[in-house]
């Protein structure tokens, strides 16, 4: 295809689409062109930034005719944080736009017919995540913190968050203006200069305990007990003060080693009436609201009766395996990491639901070795990372004929992808129903049913 633009050009196009990064997409002779922060059902002069051989790229000059959906971003640093992408779509437009690209993907991709329910959305979709992991940097002699632009590791500086806690809040207020006083420099990506790394804030939701990590350069932390003092006094209900040392030139935050600063080591929160201790760097769900939605969801999809043996595929720390064992006859979990099943079996103590058992390992070996063994389940539950079910996974499960499905999908597409492959070895996709656990990002969370036919 050769782009029938090209740069620098003017225009007016309508907008047709909206990608999970926010931009808007026009189509011009069929040829794509993403245009960042255009809605659909728009009309807007554009200028082409850059044309690639079957997509290009514009910005906005003016929108001609704006979408009955806009609304002007709550957040005064939306334009430049990476952290929302659909602040200037109203909440009832993002939900009807997520029900609409699960509806498509699961014609384009899946091919499949079938009744998808309308998002089940938040009542107040604001101040939701349960855990910020905040970026500390220095801009000339001042230090920043705050969240990072789209696609990049410069930091955003802000003092408040809009779908954080105020916890969070209380970090980029209260700690941050303090840390020269405190003689704590912040880490300095191009340099590897300083000390403080990131702040990772962590509320549960039912007890309202917080944990607050400090991730560290250096084991060596000479301010460590002023630090306590100060966080306690910015956060009266935090239960635990964690170091974490992370020595490395990397993008990931944590380090491998954490200690603990004060308080206790872990947090405990609720989900439904399951109990959890959460550790420093355990996996959690991050809207706590919205994770008993989705949780329900696939409960009443599971359909339990008390006699039912469940697989919980990806069971991370065992959130929905504990949650299903009140309702089942005997729950097995498997997860990749380690460390997670540690926390399940603890967890699974914690609650005296001695009906589970866990165990580490890649699903797509551990699954059909259990086959083997003659471990098998009346419903499998999945809730793969973004790439979807492994192959080998979904051979099993079509070897193995469980009499229902119940998957849990971060990714629409590779759901969309997944169901086609069960539908053709003698599934059928009965419904499925979207959750939003994300407002203001283009994240999409969905679980189907499938029952064996
Ligand atoms: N069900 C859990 C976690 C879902 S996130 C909850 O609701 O909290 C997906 C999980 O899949 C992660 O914990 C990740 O570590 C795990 N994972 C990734 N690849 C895997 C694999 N091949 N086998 C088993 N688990 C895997």
């Amino acid at each position: 295809m050769t782009a029938p633009v090209k740069k620098n050009d003017r225009l007016t196009v309508d907008i047709e689409d909206l990608t999970h990064d926010g931009a808007g997409v026009a189509k011009i002779n069929g040829y794509p062109l993403f245009v960042q922060g255009a809605l659909p059902d728009e009309q807007v002069e554009i200028h082409v930034l850059k044309t690639l051989k079957n997509y290009g790229f514009a910005k906005i000059i003016n929108i001609e005719i704006p979408s009955p959906d806009r609304v002007d971003a709550t957040c005064p640093v939306y334009d430049q944080c990476g952290g929302c992408q659909l602040q200037h779509l109203s909440y009832a437009g993002q939900l009807k736009w997520k029900e609409k690209m699960v509806r498509d993907v699961m014609k384009r991709i899946g091919k499949i017919d079938v009744p998808i329910l309308p998002v089940k959305g938040m009542e107040n979709p604001w101040n939701y995540r349960n855990k910020a992991q905040i970026p500390f940097g220095v801009n000339g002699e001042a230090p920043i913190a705050g969240f990072y632009k789209t696609k990049s590791h410069a930091i955003v500086d802000t003092e408040r968050c809009l779908i954080q806690t105020p916890e969070a809040d209380a970090i980029l207020e209260g700690l941050k203006p303090q840390l020269w006083k405190l003689g704590i420099k912040p880490y300095n990506e191009e340099t590897k200069q300083g000390m403080l790394r990131h702040v990772v804030v962590r509320k549960a939701r039912a007890t309202e305990e917080v944990m607050v990590v400090l991730v560290t350069k250096k084991r060596k932390f000479p301010q460590a007990e002023e630090a306590v003092a100060l966080i306690r006094k910015l956060i009266p209900n935090v239960k635990s003060i964690m170091q974490n040392i992370n020595g490395e030139n990397t993008n990931v935050i944590f380090g491998n080693e954490t200690i603990n600063l004060w308080g206790q080591d872990t947090i405990e929160d609720h989900i439904g009436d399951v109990r959890f201790e959460i550790s420093a760097r355990s996996f959690y769900q991050v809207n706590p609201i919205q994770t008993e939605v989705l949780y329900k969801q696939a409960l009443d999809y599971a359909n339990l009766t008390g006699e039912e043996t469940v697989i919980d595929a990806y069971c991370g720390i065992g959130t929905i395996s504990l949650f299903m064992a009140k309702k089942a006859k005997f729950v097995m979990g498997v997860e990749i990491v380690p460390q997670a099943i540690e926390d399940a079996k603890r967890n699974a103590k914690l609650n005296g639901l001695d009906n589970t058992y866990f165990e580490a390992g890649p699903a797509e070996e551990v699954i059909p070795r259990w086959y083997k063994e003659g471990k098998t389940a009346d419903v499998l539950m999945v809730d793969p990372p973004r790439k979807g079910c492994d192959e080998a996974l979904l051979n099993t499960i079509l070897e193995q004929r469980p009499k229902r499905v119940v998957y849990v999908s971060c990714n629409p597409s590779t759901l969309a992808r997944d169901l086609r492959i069960l539908e053709d070895g003698g599934y059928k996709t009965k419904e499925v129903q979207p959750v939003d656990m994300f407002p203001h990002t283009g994240h999409c969370e969905a679980v189907a049913w499938l029952e064996l036919v």
